[in-house]
């Protein structure tokens, strides 16, 4: 059930080791001017995680390019954030799918015993639906599903898309998702 991976702290912390492996290989990569990268890490204040992840868990990885010249911010992408939503991409996710063909009486369920509000749910529905599907990542990506993914039942026939069991399932989307949110793509993510 994809609803228990929400309050599933040991999930949160392996999501959080993946991001800091990413950023890890990022750090290496060195900067494309040839400097070297500092930690410039941002506080994000996610919402929507389970208590008792630690202070590690609000920290966006970024890095910043050593030389003076240059300066350049470097943000690798990430399996937690999507982009600059306040919303871990988890939850977005995941309540996106869980959006699908609902009525309106189980949609104000689902947002009373979440505590997101109701036009909340309803932007990142809006936002899956049309912001997404129009991104140049998308038109890409899309072409490598086969039977592709129904646009109009975003992000659930993404997640079907692959294969396993939840929580597989919602790692690999996370991933396949993870190029949007960093560097230059941060603009297109929210
Ligand atoms: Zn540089």
């Amino acid at each position: 059930m994809y609803q228990a991976l929400l309050a599933d702290a040991r999930f949160h912390r392996l999501l959080l080791d993946m991001d800091a492996d990413i950023a890890a290989r990022c750090r290496a990569g060195r900067c494309p001017c040839g400097g070297a990268l500092h930690t410039a890490m941002f506080r994000r204040k996610p919402r929507g995680w389970p208590a008792g992840l630690g202070d590690a868990y609000d920290q966006r990885y970024s890095f910043c390019c050593a030389v003076r010249e240059c300066r350049q911010r470097l943000t690798p992408p990430s399996l937690r954030f999507l982009g600059r939503r306040v919303y871990l991409a988890t939850i977005v996710t995941l309540i996106g799918a869980m959006q699908n063909g609902v009525t309106a009486a189980r949609l104000q369920r689902l947002s009373t015993a979440l505590g997101i509000d109701r036009r909340t749910l309803g932007r990142w529905r809006a936002w899956w639906l049309s912001i997404f599907t129009a991104t140049p990542f998308w038109k890409m990506a899309a072409a490598a599903f086969m039977p592709p993914a129904d646009p109009s039942r975003l992000p659930l026939s993404l997640l079907e898309r692959f294969a396993g069991g939840p929580e597989d399932r919602l790692i690999a989307c996370l991933r396949f998702l993870a190029p949007l949110t960093g560097g230059s793509a941060l603009r297109h993510a929210f």
